[in-house]
């Protein structure tokens, strides 16, 4: 939390209940919640508290390189910026999941970029199936609880 003071501050911003609530909010939840996810984590704790509000501070964290906004179908999911990594992104049911920490710009350290771009991150993205989506186009995992096994 005093990341975030330290952050806003350097910024010529305020720390306020809201924005500690949901950045603490983005912190805790794993699954790249978006805003509307957020908003119902943190209106508990904030009565009064509104969509707009929920935005427009993801929108300073975001500004503040303190969370990153990944845009997809549907509505953008939110990630707090604690470790450089990848994601993979079911192209089914849009899940987005963490790859394991790694600084990706060593691997294009290679790649020539435009002259003067200064890079500050490399984003990753994986798009596939997840394994709960394949389970469901795929036969059917032996086991389940139908007849299959009933024996004539
Ligand atoms: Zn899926
Ligand atoms: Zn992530």
């Amino acid at each position: 939390m005093s990341d975030l003071r330290t952050t806003l501050r350097g910024q010529g911003r305020r720390m306020t209940a809201q924005r500690a609530a949901v950045y603490e909010a983005l912190c805790a939840m794993s699954g790249h919640p978006t805003a509307e996810d957020l908003f119902f984590a943190v209106r508990d704790r904030l009565p009064g508290i509104s969509l707009a509000t929920v935005y427009n501070t993801l929108e300073t964290l975001v500004d503040g390189g303190l969370a990153v906004r990944i845009p997809g179908e549907g509505a953008a999911r939110y990630d707090p910026v604690c470790s450089p990594h990848g994601h993979t992104r079911c192209a089914v049911c849009g899940t987005l999941g963490n790859l394991p920490e790694r600084d990706f710009t060593s691997v294009v350290s290679d790649i020539p970029l435009p002259a003067g771009f200064q890079a500050r991150a490399v984003m990753m993205e994986v798009e596939g199936v997840c394994a709960a989506c394949a389970g469901q186009t795929a036969s059917r995992a032996p086991g389940g609880n139908d007849d299959a096994g009933h024996a004539h």
